[in-house]
């Protein structure tokens, strides 16, 4: 078997979701051999007990496991710094350090008519888009420093590079995560590490899903003809799949993607992204 990643050390965020592209992500990277790290929020409770997304994590390491990968497990919520920062530091102690970080925790949170986002919106919505992909960066790169390279990526949007009405506050998030991430590839890129957004279109996972719901309601029209709206934009006329998504980010995170560097890659079925 190809393994383009084998002896990599790979961390992944927001992974819970069955229907996600970050368990889509963790499962392409451990096919191309990498050691994982899988993050989610919730994986505890506050007291130390099972958390709403513990059962899908086990299930995600133990396919991960089934492959014949290694793959660890971390409670992290992106918006608190002090969990990302154990994080990573027992991953370096047990691991040696970090080769690949894929920010993939996002949320659209103030996804609403402009005029309705609050500033618990703006709020959130800045903690878990840019300060949670942010300091996620800044607790690896050290490592990848001292192992003379490493390759992030983050998954940014369509929506980090032009915008669709009724996504103020996730639009604005997700363009400053493309602007992180060409401010990493310039300072850290002399150093060996690569640093790229990838920007997906519309994707069937739930986060589409629910957005499309939402419109819906808001229009006053059934869902699929919401979601026949939104697609007559897209010249392939369908929402791709998260392991398209995962198969452009395991080849970043790989040897045949040194070169790029700073880049905001769409990956969109050519939906028009300049709006
Ligand atoms: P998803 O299924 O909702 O996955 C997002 C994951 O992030 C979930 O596992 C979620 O956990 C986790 N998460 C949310 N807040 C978090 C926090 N504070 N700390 C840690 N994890 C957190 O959505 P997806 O569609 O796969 O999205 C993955 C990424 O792709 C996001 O960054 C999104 O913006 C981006 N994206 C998606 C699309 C699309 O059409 N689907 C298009 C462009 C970009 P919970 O489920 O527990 O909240």
């Amino acid at each position: 078997m190809d393994s383009p990643l084998a002896n990599k050390v790979a961390i992944v965020t927001g992974t819970s979701s069955p229907t996600g592209i970050g368990r889509a992500t963790a499962l392409e990277l451990a096919r191309h051999g990498a050691s994982l790290i899988i993050t989610d929020l919730a994986v505890e409770g506050a007291d130390g007990s099972v958390g709403t997304n513990a059962a899908p994590m086990r299930e995600l390491a133990s396919e991960i496991r089934a492959l014949g990968g290694t793959c660890a497990v971390f409670d992290v919520d992106v918006t608190d710094r002090l969990a990302i920062n154990r994080c990573v530091e027992q991953v370096v102690n047990e691991h040696g350090g970090v080769d690949i970080l894929v920010n993939n925790a996002g949320s659209t949170v103030g996804a609403l008519p402009f005029l309705d986002i609050e500033s618990t919106h703006w709020d959130l919505s800045f903690r878990i888009n840019l300060k949670g992909t942010a300091e996620f960066c800044q607790a690896v790169i050290p490592s990848m420093l001292s192992r003379g390279g490493g390759s992030i990526i983050n998954n940014a949007s369509t929506a980090g590079l032009g915008a669709e009405a009724g996504f103020g506050a996730y639009n604005a998030t997700k363009h400053a995560v493309v602007g992180l991430t060409k401010t990493i590839a310039a300072e850290f890129g002399p150093n060996g590490i690569t640093c790229n957004a990838v920007c997906p279109g519309y994707i069937a996972t739930d986060m589409h899903t629910e957005a499309t719901k939402r419109l819906a309601t808001e229009a006053g029209v059934s869902v699929e003809e919401m979601a026949r709206r939104r697609y007559e934009g897209v010249a392939a006329r369908r929402a791709g799949t998260p392991a398209e998504v995962a198969a452009l980010i395991a080849f970043l995170a790989g040897p045949g993607a040194r070169y790029i560097n700073g880049s905001a890659i769409p990956i969109s079925g050519g939906t028009p992204v300049g709006l």
